[in-house]
């Protein structure tokens, strides 16, 4: 039998969308907190935003998109930029008029962003001055025209390129209620990109009730304990990936959290922005819950507001949560989701950090969940181990333009369609607390970033001495990271050097952006595992590699 979230379930609209969420007087969600409420703040340049000057810039921007450009229903916004205070304004403003945001990691080369330029078949493309070469190569590549690039961050920075605030346009009347007809269920509010459970990046499509549902699931669990009053965030996720998207930006207006924000990981300016602004929680992945335990300037701050680190998007073990705990006193509480889920699917309360230690929390409200075995059985016993399979309000319909759709949702005989198979294997307590045991999937995670194997394969294959590759991640434990390794077979008579394998290294790096490079190196076989159809058996080289690193 599936089982269902453990939370009571809650009430979640049909009809409305996240505009209308956000900031209408039509919005189901009471808002508590006053408009004049500061809710977005950048240290680097000393901007900040109360919730009416968000909307009202919002407005003005989506305003002058509908007015100077004709913008239209499901016309995609491409970001590829660092984060930025000017980023929840560009996405607010365009989904206001209908648009679908793309966004993608501000490192990728010109080559990835052109893929997701075209793939996505984006109109219009926001970035920083200091993206804009790779923007315009790979604007070129794509075929989007020059015109059509908008910069944020600081006003002025360049003759050619026009800022964002050129095409804003005050409305006439300061209107509540946004024009466009927007159907919650079916128009996409964000087209993310991922690679899923083959290993090639994708399309994800989310649409405005996805985005909703997990807000109000995550509001209802989340938002209970962090009040708005009190509440101050410190984003250094970044806003492309789900997690970031969700947790930071579109949660914290929701919610009333004041939101610092940025531009990057840096862990003296993380530690003094804690001191600065009091800041009482902060959405990580585990390479900085890493940081929080080792580095050398973290006891050079006053960190005493902080309540509770939020580690999610990797794995995380017991140990540095300890660790942390020891040196810092704050606890580590995890969570676990996927951009097919819309970010959340299991949370932990602060409460249950040392309690339930190493747990991912229960699943959101409204959420089914159901354990699978290997031999496609399911799991019932309390305990037990299986992959995990969703339904809920939240979760993806199917990837863009049906690609790689196969396998991707579970069958009906177990109940009816549509059980998306996540690809993890997980194990639920008693009291319905998960745990990550594992991936089956071919994803790779580095610092919570996604790696698709398949793409690096891809890249070594066009270096003229590889017949054939197979990419997978390594445990890094010094990182707290997986990293992408690379096993290689070399053609005939090009020796298995060290130069060999370092040359295969640097060739790919050259061509990916850096958290895709092979940090777990290369290595020479004799042959890449193959199903009889010719699939990389990604899964017995991870065995394999698992079984050498204990006997090394
Ligand atoms: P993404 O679509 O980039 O968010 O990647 C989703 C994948 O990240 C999941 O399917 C998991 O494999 C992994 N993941 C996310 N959160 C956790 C977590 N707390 N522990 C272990 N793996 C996680």
């Amino acid at each position: 039998m599936p089982f269902k979230s453990t939370y009571p379930p809650i009430n979640i609209p049909e009809n409305v969308d996240l505009w209308t969420l956000l900031f209408s007087d039509g919005s189901p969600y009471k808002r508590e907190f006053p408009p004049t409420k500061e809710i977005l703040t950048c240290p680097v340049t000393g901007q900040s935003y109360t919730w009416s000057a968000l909307r009202d810039a919002a407005l003005a921007f989506g305003n002058g998109l509908a007015e100077k450009w004709q913008w239209k229903k499901g016309d995609v916004l491409a970001f590829y930029t660092p984060n930025s205070i000017d980023t929840p304004i560009i996405t607010l403003g365009a989904l206001f008029t209908g648009a679908t945001i793309s966004p993608s990691n501000p490192l990728y080369t010109p080559h990835e962003l052109a893929f997701q330029l075209s793939d996505s078949n984006a109109k219009a493309l926001i970035t920083h001055p200091s993206c804009l070469s790779t923007a315009v190569e790979a604007a070129a590549k794509s075929g989007l025209p020059l015109d059509r690039i908008l910069l944020l961050g600081p006003e002025k920075s360049h003759p050619k390129f026009q800022h964002y605030t050129s095409l804003s346009l005050p409305p006439l009347t300061n209107t509540n209620h946004h024009p466009v007809p927007i159907s919650p269920r079916n128009d996409l509010a964000f087209l993310v990109y991922s690679s899923g459970t083959t290993g090639l990046p994708k399309g994800v499509p989310i649409t405005h009730f996805n985005t909703l549902s997990n807000l109000l699931q995550a509001s209802a669990t989340e938002g209970r304990q962090f009040p708005w009053a009190t509440s101050v965030q410190l984003a250094i996720l970044p806003f492309f990936h789900i997690y970031g998207l969700t947790c930071c930006v579109l949660l914290s207006i929701l919610s009333g959290w004041r939101l610092v924000i940025l531009p990057r990981f840096d862990m003296v300016q993380v530690l003094k922005a804690i001191e600065q602004y009091k800041v009482t929680f902060m959405y990580v992945p585990p390479p900085v819950i890493l940081a929080f335990s080792q580095h050398p300037d973290v006891g050079k701050y006053d960190l005493g507001s902080l309540r509770v680190l939020h580690s999610g998007a990797a794995p995380l073990g017991g140990e540095l949560i300890k660790r942390v705990w020891e040196r810092v006193k704050v606890p580590v509480k995890q969570g676990y989701g996927l951009s097919e889920t819309n970010a959340v699917v299991c949370c932990q309360e602060v409460g249950d950090w040392e309690r339930k230690m190493g747990s991912v929390g229960r699943l959101m409200p409204n959420m089914e969940g159901m354990l699978v075995g290997e031999d496609g059985r399911e799991v019932t016993e309390v305990g037990g181990e299986g992959e995990l399979w969703l339904r809920g309000p939240n979760v993806f319909g199917g990837y863009w333009k049906k690609e790689g759709q196969e396998g991707v949702f579970g069958g009906d005989e177990r109940g009816g369609k549509g059980w998306f198979k996540t690809g993890d294997v997980v194990r639920v307590d008693g009291e319905g607390n998960f745990w990550v045991v594992e991936r089956v999937k071919e994803l790779i995670k580095y610092n919570g970033y996604p790696v698709p194997p398949a793409e690096l394969e891809g890249t070594l294959l066009t270096h003229p001495d590889v017949l054939d590759a197979c990419v997978i991640g390594i445990e890094d434990k010094s990182l707290a990271t997986e990293v992408p390794r690379a096993y290689v077979v070399l053609r005939d008579g090009i020796p298995r050097t060290p130069a060999k394998s370092e040359e295969l290294v640097n060739h790919v790096a050259k061509l990916v952006a850096p958290h895709k490079k092979l940090r777990g190196g290369v290595h020479f076989v004799d042959q890449v595992p193959k199903s009889p159809s010719g699939k990389v058996l990604r899964r017995i080289m991870r065995e394999q590699a698992k079984k050498d690193a204990r006997q090394s």
